[in-house]
């Protein structure tokens, strides 16, 4: 067993629990403060509550058994609550064997699914920040907080963002606010997103200009080949620069 101690229960990240199941764990315990007793104002423990209960349901989604994630709640003096609560886990982890035996997903599958779905993330929080904010009171509304219809939804929807080299100005902008470098660009150059290292966090298109409009939301459909380097050279019209066929011409 590893014990990954963070300060606070708020604190756990849809990441963090991605990344242990995709190294191998068999089941994550998630040990946080009781409800309506956080010492911070952001309620912390209500968040961890709302992202495990987030997490169970992508769980269920891929075929992985949700019992594998547990999060319980206790005071600093409940030491026997906790041993009860990492028995009782404990018990559940070892009739469920190694992660994906019961499921009958192969470690390699289950490293791919993980991680295709740690590089979404920063997508799944935004699109469901609302819920992830709320303070559930009611222990019976926690099963239907998240639904599986939705959470299909979810990955059925995911964006993918598309620079319109025709509308590119190469103002630089978007390549400077993307979070993990995925635009490719610079000076009078066309802009492109590598598809690949986009984490689909759009804030490329609220980041680019709205004279511009150069960044497009696509849902459902394949994005455009980018223009190839060759091709993505801009040159301005007013200047006394000489343009070649493949290279862009902006007023
Ligand atoms: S959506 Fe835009 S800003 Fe976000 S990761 Fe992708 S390219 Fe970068
Ligand atoms: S912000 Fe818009 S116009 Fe500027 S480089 Fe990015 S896509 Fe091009």
């Amino acid at each position: 067993m590893r014990l990954v101690r963070l300060m606070c229960s708020g604190r756990v990240d849809l990441a963090h629990i991605l990344r242990a199941f995709a190294k191998g764990a068999d089941g994550v315990f998630i040990g946080g403060c009781r409800l309506g007793e956080c010492n911070y104002i952001t309620h912390g423990n209500y968040h961890a509550l709302n992202l495990a209960l987030l997490s169970k349901k992508i769980f269920e989604h891929i075929g992985l058994n949700p019992r594998r994630l547990h999060i319980a709640f206790m005071s600093g003096g409940e030491g026997n609550l906790f041993a009860s609560e990492v028995d009782g886990f404990c018990k559940t982890i070892k009739e469920l064997g190694p992660i994906g035996q019961s499921e009958e997903i192969s470690p390699a599958r289950l490293e791919e699914v993980m991680s295709d779905i740690t590089r979404l993330v920063p997508y799944i929080k935004i699109e469901k920040h609302e819920k992830l904010t709320v303070c559930l009171e009611d222990e019976t509304t926690y099963e239907d907080h998240f639904s599986l219809d939705e959470i299909k939804r979810l990955f059925e929807e995911v964006a993918s963002y598309y620079i319109d080299p025709a509308k590119c100005q190469a103002c630089m902008i978007c390549a400077r606010s993307c979070p993990v470098e995925a635009i490719d660009g610079g000076k009078g150059v066309v802009h492109v997103i590598d598809q690949d290292k986009c984490i689909k966090c759009g804030t490329c298109l609220n980041a680019c200009p709205s004279r511009f409009g150069a960044v497009t939301k696509i849902v459902g459909g394949p994005v455009p080949a980018p223009l190839p380097l060759d091709q993505r050279t801009i040159v301005r019209k007013g200047g006394k620069e000489k343009t070649t066929s493949t290279e862009k011409v902006l007023p």
